[in-house]
C-alpha cells in the first residue's frame, strides 16, 4: 500500500470523524500532503487544541470499524441532490466537465473524490498517525474567499517511524530562530515597522559585525575590492538591465524623486557594473572583483515570509567578478575552493551541490551556454565535487553552481550561489581592450558566498541551537562575583578580559550565583566564570561552560586558553 494513498484515507476517516463530532459542518478538501494530510472545514465553531485529541480518538474508533471505501460513478444530479447541503462540493461539481462525478462511500460519510483511496480502513495502521495542528486557511487559497478552519495530520507505515518524526520535529521547534532571536536578543520585527523587516538589537548587531568583519577580512585577501552602492537607482537604469521585465513581480513600485521614477534595489549588479565602466578596463586589469555587503529589497507574499529566513528587506555577500575567457576556470576555483572554506569555518562540513544548466527562455546563445557549463563541469570535476544537475534550472542569463548547506539536523538550507551571466556584460555593452588592442566582452560572474546575512544568522541559530561557536558569540563571557567583597576582583577579571579582546559582562548585579548561572546558561554564553574567596586569592577563575563545571584556573592560563580556541576557529 502506498504511503500516499494510506494519508489520503486518513483525510476521509478525518473528516468523517468531523462530521461525526460536528455534524453541521460544512466539507472543503483534504489531500495528502508531504507526511502526512489535511483537511478544511467551514466549522461553525472554533477548535482547542484539546480537540484534536478528541477527533483523533474518533478516527481510530472508525478506523477500528474496518470500514470499506466504495467507489461509484454517480451522475451530476444525483451528485448534487447529495452534497446539497455542502456549497462547497457543490461549487466542485459545477466545474466537473463529464456527465458523472465520481464519489466515495465509507460507512455512512460520503465523499466526492477521485481516489485512490485504501480498500477498507484496516489497512490503515492505527497507531502510527497523528493529528498535529489547526491552521485557517482560504477556500482555494484565495484571499477573496471564506477563510476555512485546516487540520493537519501526519502519518507513516510504522508507529516508529512516527515517532521519529515527531522527535526531530520537537528537535526542530527546539532550534527554532526566531524563537531563539528573541530569547538571545538578537532582533525582533515589529507590526508598526512592517512584516519581514527585522530589527538588530545590539547583541543581535555584534553578531552581524563578526560576520561582516570576518568576510571583509577574507575577501581582501582573495583579491576582491570593497564598493558601496546606493539603495535605490532610476526606473531607466533597471530597464537596461533587463530587472524591470523579468523581475518586476519581485520589487516594489517605483518612488517619485522630482518627476523621475525610482526604484529599491532588489539587486546590487547594476551598481558594480557602472563601476567598472567608471574608466577603460584593459585586459591587464582583469580580473576585477567587486564585493558589497548590499541591502536589497524584494516582494515576498506575508504567506511565506520567515522569520530571517524569508525576509523582504535583507544584505547580501554580493560580488561580482569580470574575467577574460581564459581566466574562467582558475577564478571559478578560487572561488569554489574559498567558499567551502568559509562555509567550513562556520563550521557547516556537509553540502548538496547542483549544476543548473539552460532553461527553456535564456539570454545569450547556444554555444555560450554550451562552453559556460562546460567550465562549471571542468571545476567540478577538478575539485572532485560531487554534484547534481538540475536540467533546465538556471537563470534566464546564465548556468549557475548552487551549494546547499546541512545542518546539524540534516536538514538543507539554500546559501552559495555562483552564476554565470551573458545578459548584463550585453546590455550594458561592458568591455575591456585585450592584447591586440579590440574591445572584447568580459565575462561576469554573480556570486554570492553565504547568500544573506539574515538567512544565514537564521541557519547558524538553528543549526547550533543557539550556542553559537565562541568566535561568534556576541557575549563570549560573564564574570560573576560571589559577594560584594568579590566585585573588586571581578572588576579585574572583566578588564584584563576585555583588554585581550574578548567580549565580557559583568554580573554583579545582587542576585543570586545560581540564578545568575541559569540566565547565562539559558542565554548560551560560553564562559560563565565564577570569583569568590579563594579565586581572589589564587588569582583564578571557577569555569562553568555548557553546563559543566570545569573547575579553577589560573587567569592567565584561562586567557591563552581562549585564545587557542579563537586560533583555531
Ligand atoms: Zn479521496
Ligand atoms: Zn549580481
Amino acid at each position: 500500500m502506498k504511503l500516499e494513498t494510506i494519508r489520503h484515507s486518513l483525510a476521509h476517516i478525518l473528516a468523517y470523524a468531523v462530521r461525526e463530532l460536528y455534524p453541521d459542518t460544512c466539507f472543503g478538501i483534504g489531500p495528502a500532503i508531504e507526511n502526512g494530510f489535511y483537511y478544511d472545514f467551514d466549522l461553525k465553531r472554533s477548535l482547542a487544541p484539546e480537540d484534536l485529541l478528541k477527533i483523533e480518538e474518533k478516527m481510530r474508533e472508525l478506523i477500528k470499524e474496518d470500514i470499506v471505501f466504495k467507489k461509484k460513478k454517480i451522475i451530476k444530479k444525483e451528485a448534487k441532490e447529495i452534497f446539497k447541503d455542502q456549497p462547497y462540493k457543490l461549487e466542485l461539481i459545477n466545474e466537473i466537465k463529464e456527465d458523472k462525478v465520481t464519489v466515495y462511500e465509507s460507512g455512512n460519510f460520503v465523499d466526492l473524490c477521485a481516489g485512490p483511496h485504501v480498500k477498507s480502513t484496516k489497512e490503515i495502521p492505527a497507531d502510527s498517525f497523528k493529528l498535529t495542528k489547526i491552521a485557517g486557511a482560504y477556500w482555494r487559497g484565495s484571499e477573496k474567499n471564506q477563510m476555512l478552519t485546516r487540520i493537519y495530520g501526519v502519518a507513516f507505515k510504522t508507529k516508529k517511524e512516527l515517532e521519529n518524526y515527531l522527535q526531530k520535529e520537537a528537535e526542530a521547534e527546539k532550534r527554532d530562530h526566531r524563537i531563539l532571536g528573541q530569547k538571545l536578543e538578537l532582533f525582533s520585527f515589529d507590526e508598526e515597522i512592517g512584516a519581514g523587516l527585522p530589527l538588530w538589537h545590539p547583541k543581535g548587531a555584534i553578531l552581524r559585525k563578526i560576520i561582516e568583519d570576518y568576510l571583509y577580512k577574507e575577501l581582501i585577501l582573495q583579491g576582491y575590492q570593497w564598493i558601496v552602492s546606493p539603495h535605490i537607482g532610476k526606473l531607466d537604469l533597471w530597464k537596461t538591465s533587463g530587472h524591470w521585465d523579468l523581475y518586476r513581480e519581485n520589487m516594489y513600485s517605483p518612488i517619485k524623486i522630482d518627476e523621475e521614477e525610482y526604484m529599491l534595489k532588489p539587486m546590487n549588479c547594476p551598481f558594480h557594473v557602472k563601476i567598472y565602466q567608471s574608466k577603460i578596463r584593459s585586459y591587464r586589469d582583469l580580473p576585477i572583483k567587486y564585493a558589497e555587503l548590499g541591502t536589497v529589497y524584494r516582494y515576498e507574499k506575508s504567506g511565506v515570509l520567515h522569520g530571517l529566513v524569508r525576509v523582504r528587506g535583507f544584505t547580501q555577500d554580493d560580488a561580482h567578478i569580470w574575467c577574460t575567457p581564459e581566466q574562467l576556470s582558475t577564478e571559478l576555483i578560487k572561488l569554489l575552493k574559498h567558499g567551502f572554506k568559509i562555509l567550513k569555518t562556520f563550521g557547516f562540513k556537509d553540502f548538496d551541490i547542483y549544476l543548473s544548466t539552460r532553461p527553456e527562455k535564456y539570454a545569450g546563445t547556444e554555444k555560450d551556454w554550451q562552453k559556460a557549463e562546460n567550465s562549471l563541469k571542468y571545476v567540478l570535476k577538478k575539485l572532485k565535487l560531487k554534484y547534481q544537475i538540475d536540467p533546465g534550472g538556471g537563470v534566464f542569463y546564465g548556468p549557475k553552481i548552487d551549494i546547499k548547506i546541512k545542518d546539524s539536523l540534516g536538514r538543507p538550507w539554500q546559501c552559495t550561489t555562483i552564476q554565470l551571466d551573458f545578459n548584463l556584460p550585453e546590455r550594458f555593452k561592458m568591455n575591456y581592450i585585450d592584447k591586440k588592442g579590440r574591445k572584447e566582452r568580459p565575462i561576469m560572474i554573480h556570486r554570492a558566498l553565504i547568500g544573506s546575512i539574515e538567512r544565514f544568522i537564521g541557519v547558524l541559530l538553528e543549526h547550533y541551537a543557539g550556542a553559537l561557536p565562541l568566535w561568534l558569540s556576541p557575549v563570549q563571557i560573564w564574570v560573576i562575583p560571589v559577594g560584594t567583597r568579590h566585585k573588586k576582583y571581578a572588576q579585574e577579571v572583566s578588564q584584563k578580559l576585555s583588554d585581550g579582546g574578548a567580549r565580557v559582562e559583568l554580573k554583579d548585579e545582587a542576585e543570586t550565583v545560581s540564578k545568575k548561572i541559569r540566565e547565562g546558561e539559558i542565554q548560551k554564553i560560553p564562559y560563565l566564570l565564577v570569583v569568590g574567596d579563594k579565586e581572589m586569592k589564587n588569582k583564578s577563575v571557577r569555569i562553568r561552560s555548557k553546563n559543566k563545571d570545569l573547575g579553577s584556573m589560573k587567569l592567565n592560563r584561562f586567557i591563552s586558553h581562549l585564545r587557542r580556541i579563537l586560533n583555531s576557529s
